[in-house]
């Protein structure tokens, strides 16, 4: 008995017509997202399970029931899901071993006691391991693993099963058309299966007949296949009324944020580059920025780098435990204008002038140091170093202006590489390596002779302070006005035309004409720039010829109708603030607008981008702490677990330690009496060997004097117990505080 509308599908068919397409392919999320990072061209544009199935599968009987329970055992895992499981190991806090296993062979690994569990999908494999085992299998789900998790150590899975396709394959019309029949075609299936299973499965089985997949086996039963579909459906069929098989955006790209955070995935990768909705679309207008084409201004532009800015802080609270921030270091008055600007072109909550509403609007905390009209130079660098080894502290700005007295350059040269959100210490020249350095040395020096009076409290330097170490290192961020250009014209598709032809740049300075141009050098466009000592006829005669043109001058109305080649797209970032006129006034002329193709708007161009980019920089700088923390503490868990063995050789490592077990417990043990001539010996013996204790992280027992009466009657002893609570047994963690001990003694 089958349905008539599945025949109509022909499924046989479109799976040929996908396989010429080299389209119907599968991939766990987390595999396909650090190929894209390592420049893979794949693009993900459906799935087939809204959760992921993936679980551990242990023999029957075994206590499965949590995380803890996999404490000190071992784990199969298949080589492209071991960072996982390590990950989701290392946030719940249990030490197991991680092992890979081949996909053919985990079942015998299993039944041969090589492994205590084996990484398993919650559905067809489930079925298959009962039927093999006579009895259901013990199953822990990933995903309640991590959904269950405490805030801060819940890692999103993401998508199992995701079909993708090469960006090529995915261009062609027919390929577009096959594909859609097969999505089509998958979710009438899964309906059918939810509204009558048994038919879904005869038509499965047919199919299979068709495909020449037969197997001869129980797998090729109806029954089976039913109880398949059944077991899937939970995964499959969505909770609202979207269609099977679409990817929500806004999981995908939590999902991403999280793999880059915990270290699989060598880059952050921008959901553009990892996913196609338009083919399988996702109704819900979730992701307004995954259409490029709407956007045509800063304003959309910066409201689609919000709606990232806080996704991706959610997934970091979500991961972390607590919210992204930015300290924001004001020194005085602050900016002349800014009140004026903010009111007159912004929302508090989007305005450049207003960090801290920018921030908390993303689910950013900002973290505000106010200092004194007065404050010496001294009191902000101190204020500086204090954030830069603040934990809680992902990133750093010094508002500027500052005072007369000080120097914003100087000062922004000491936040730290890895918290310079706006990329301070490159604006200021010190942290381009030697070179730059070199050839700026008057400017070094007038910052020695700062930094040196303030340090000593002398007016006079008396000498060169140390070279701070991070001068050499370049800041992790671009300056954030950059960072907005760039977005602008990647999320608006202008990219391509940029490409295109030529691109002049007007202005050259350390904080956005140059870095701009190397971006806009490494996105692959052709670039000219112009500065104030390119004459006024060759810079005619550049932008004459350029099919983008950037202008970064801060000159008023430098560019205008008659340097502009027709058709060109003309970005303009200079803005001079008018308080007279209560006016931005941009470098490129009103009339530029009657030749141009495109010209971004003064206000509402660059400007949004530069501030949303704020938080985005922030995010980026947050995430990389976050992944080198991970990184430090997988490294720390893996020593950890590698101790965590059970020690073989104790007799000959570590002579004078004699076995026995603990009356309490009951578990093995190492005993050695270490033989004091006073008291007083003893106790600093037993804090000495505290210290190394507590170094490695353990916890032995001391006794002190348990077998005599009285240190005249000879001296004193202390007695020192070592074992592994956790693991019941002696290990490798035990006999190396036992040999630090011995060396002591
Ligand atoms: P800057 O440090 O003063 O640098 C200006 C650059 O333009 C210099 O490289 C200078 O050349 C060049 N220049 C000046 N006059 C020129 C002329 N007549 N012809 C050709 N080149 C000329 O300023 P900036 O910080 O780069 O900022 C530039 C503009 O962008 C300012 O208006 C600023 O307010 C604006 N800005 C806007 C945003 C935003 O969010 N929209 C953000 C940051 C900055 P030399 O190197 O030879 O001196």
């Amino acid at each position: 008995m089958r349905e008539p509308h599945i025949r109509m599908r022909n499924v046989p068919h479109i799976m040929e017509s996908c396989h010429t397409y080299k389209l119907s392919r599968h991939v766990t999320q987390n595999v396909l997202i650090p190929a894209v990072a390592r420049g893979v061209a794949g693009k993900a544009f459906a799935t087939v399970f809204q959760r992921s199935p993936l679980a551990l599968g242990a023999l029957p009987g075994t206590k499965l029931a949590s995380a803890a329970d996999m404490r000190g055992k071992t784990i199969g895992m298949h080589v492209d899901s071991l960072e996982l499981m390590s990950s989701l190991l290392s946030l719940s806090g249990v030490a197991a071993r991680v092992t890979q296993v081949q996909r053919a062979h985990k079942v015998q690994e299993l039944l041969a006691g090589n492994v205590n569990a084996i990484q398993i999908y919650d559905c067809m494999e489930a079925l298959e391991l009962r039927d093999l085992l006579g009895e259901a299998p013990s199953i822990l789900r990933l995903c309640d693993l991590a959904t269950n998790a405490p805030v801060g150590r819940a890692i999103p899975l993401g998508y199992s099963q995701v079909i993708f396709g090469a960006k090529w394959a995915l261009r062609p019309l027919a390929a577009r058309v096959a594909l859609t029949a097969f999505l089509e075609a998958s979710a009438e299936g899964w309906q059918m299966a939810q509204a009558n299973p048994a038919a879904a499965a005869a038509a499965i089985l047919d199919d299979r007949a068709a495909l020449g997949v037969v197997t001869g086996t129980k797998v090729d039963s109806v029954e089976f296949q039913q109880e398949a579909l059944m077991r899937c459906l939970p995964y499959v069929m969505q909770t609202d009324d979207e269609k099977i098989g679409t990817i929500n955006p806004e999981v995908w790209q939590k999902a991403t944020y999280a793999m880059a955070i915990t270290g699989y995935s060598p880059a952050l990768v921008p959901q553009c580059n990892s996913l196609d909705t338009s083919l399988w679309k996702y109704s819900k207008e979730c992701n307004q920025s995954a259409n490029n084409s709407l956007i045509t201004d800063g304003v959309q532009v910066s409201e689609s780098m919000r709606k990232e800015a806080t996704i991706r802080a959610g997934a970091f609270e979500m991961r972390v435990g607590r919210k992204p921030s930015l300290a924001i270091i004001s020194v005085g008055k602050g900016h002349p204008h800014g009140q004026q600007r903010k009111t007159l072109f912004a929302q508090d909550e989007r305005s450049w002038f207003n960090k801290a509403a920018l921030c908390e609007a993303v689910g950013i905390s900002p973290i505000e140091i106010l200092l004194p009209e007065n404050a010496s130079f001294g009191a902000v660098h101190d204020a500086i170093q204090t954030l830069n080894q603040r934990a809680d502290v992902d990133a750093i700005i010094l508002q500027r202006p500052v005072p007369s007295t000080l120097d914003a350059d100087v000062l922004g040269s000491y936040i730290s590489a890895e918290k310079d959100v706006d990329d301070e210490r490159r604006s200021s020249g010190y942290a381009d390596g030697g070179g730059l350095m070199a050839s700026q040395g008057i400017f070094q020096e007038s910052r020695d002779l700062q930094l040196d009076a303030a340090l000593t409290g002398a007016d006079e330097p008396l000498a060169r302070p140390p070279t701070p170490p991070w001068l050499s290192s370049p800041a992790a961020v671009l300056p954030c006005t950059v960072v907005g250009v760039m977005h602008l014209l990647h999320r608006s598709s202008l990219i391509n035309h940029v490409c295109e032809g030529l691109t002049v740049v007007v202005g050259r300075s350390p904080q956005l004409g140059a870095p701009l141009a190397r971006e806009l050098i490494k996105a692959n466009a052709t670039v000219v720039v112009c500065h104030s000592n390119t004459s006024f006829s060759q810079l005619r005669d550049l932008c004459l010829r350029a099919d983008t043109l950037v202008v970064a001058a801060g000159s008023p109305g430098l560019i205008t109708k008659d340097m502009v080649k027709p058709g060109a797209l003309v970005i303009n970032c200079g803005t001079t603030f008018c308080p007279d006129l209560k006016k931005l006034l941009p470098d490129v002329h009103d009339d530029v607008a009657h030749v141009a193709r495109f010209v971004t708007p003064t206000p509402h161009g660059v400007g949004p981008t530069c501030a949303a980019a704020l938080t985005l920089n922030t995010l980026t700088l947050a995430e990389a702490a976050a992944r080198r923390r991970d990184l430090e503490t997988r490294h720390k868990m893996t020593v950890s677990r590698e101790l965590m063995r059970v020690a073989d050789n104790v007799g000959s490592d570590i002579p004078k330690w004699s076995h026995d077990s603990c009356l309490r417990t009951d578990s093995p043990i190492i005993r050695r009496t270490f033989a004091r001539a006073s008291y007083r010996d003893a106790s600093k013996l037993i804090a000495d060997m505290t210290v190394l204790a507590e170094r490695a992280n353990h916890h032995p027992s001391f006794s002190i004097n348990p077998s005599r009466t009285c240190e005249q009657e000879g001296g004193c002893d202390v007695v020192v117990e070592l074992s592994t609570y956790s693991e019941r047994a002696v290990t490798l963690a035990d006999v190396a505080l036992a040999q630090r001990f011995d060396a002591l003694a």
